[in-house]
């Protein structure tokens, strides 16, 4: 088994877009737009032996505001520039009651099952409080990287960060040649 990264995706690897301070997916490819320091920090976690899976709901395309092939399209942008793994995607609306939808942990639990992977050495990064739900749930360590959205803040996330770099530096000061389990300081 093997440490993975489980990271959201709008918010933390592309820009979201911002309406009365609160965060959108992009419903168009081009207006889809990576973080700068995305690559960057990714390499720094491959490198250190972390699996990085990307795991996003996209309920727009479950309420039809949003064309399937658009997000797909984003979604494929993402995995070849990033070294990722695999784009998990809720696609379902936020009624469904789906078991992916997060803050439920099915993306993650099925992640874990298809690469086999040690959800205990594991860790969550995500800018919203499904991401810290869904990251709890599946019994990963979890990082908030708080972008000031108006909304409630997460419950309890085991690190609050400001930027995804921070995010990596956490992660790499705690796990790196300890995979077994340290809590994040
Ligand atoms: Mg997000
Ligand atoms: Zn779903």
């Amino acid at each position: 088994m093997r440490p993975a990264v489980f990271l959201d995706r709008d918010g933390v690897l592309n820009l979201s877009e911002l309406r009365a301070g609160k965060p959108y997916a992009p419903r168009r490819c081009a207006d889809f737009q990576l973080y700068p320091e995305a690559l960057p920090a990714l390499r720094r976690l491959s490198d250190a032996g972390f699996l990085l899976i990307v795991v996003t709901n996209q309920p727009d395309i479950g309420n039809n505001l949003a064309d399937p092939a658009e997000v797909a399209a984003m979604n494929a942008q993402l995995a070849a520039v990033l070294p990722v793994a695999e784009v998990v995607m809720c696609p379902h609306s936020q009624s469904a009651g789906c078991a992916c939808r997060k803050p439920r942990p099915g993306m993650l639990l099925d992640a874990a099952l298809r690469h086999d992977i040690d959800l205990t050495a594991s860790v969550m990064v995500g800018d919203r409080a499904g991401d810290v739900a869904a990251g709890q749930a599946a019994g990963c360590r979890t990082i908030w990287i708080d972008r000031g959205y108006a909304e409630p803040a997460p419950s309890n996330p085991d690190r609050i960060v400001a930027s995804l770099s921070t995010a990596v530096d956490a992660i790499l000061a705690n796990f790196r040649n300890d995979v077994s389990g340290d809590d994040i300081q």
